[in-house]
């Protein structure tokens, strides 16, 4: 069954699951007010933390987002801040 709390791959020790949310240490932050709905976030985060509606309204997913900072380095608006996790915004 897939489990949207945890990655699960396959290595050579067989199936493991890797909790990726708890190595985030910066959290990305999508400002709206820049945002022009691209969706080119979602098309490079390595998880798919990013999802987008039928509207193509794109929200961040905070259960898999590793913080990697991929997003907000691909936003071509500057969107996503990423923040200390557990910082205010
Ligand atoms: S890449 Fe930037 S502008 Fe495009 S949907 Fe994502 S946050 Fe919005
Ligand atoms: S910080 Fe990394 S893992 Fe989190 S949403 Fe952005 S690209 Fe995905």
């Amino acid at each position: 069954m897939y489990d949207r709390k945890h990655i699960t791959p396959i290595g050579d020790d067989g199936i493991y699951t890797l909790d990726t949310a708890s190595w985030r240490v910066f959290r990305p932050v999508m400002n709206k007010s820049k945002c022009l709905e691209c969706g080119i976030c979602l098309s490079y985060c390595p998880v798919n933390a990013i999802i987008g509606n039928e509207n193509k309204t794109y929200l961040i997913t905070y259960t898999h987002c590793k913080g990697c900072g991929i997003c907000a380095a691909e936003c071509p608006h500057k969107a996503i801040d990423m923040i200390p996790e557990g910082g205010t915004k």
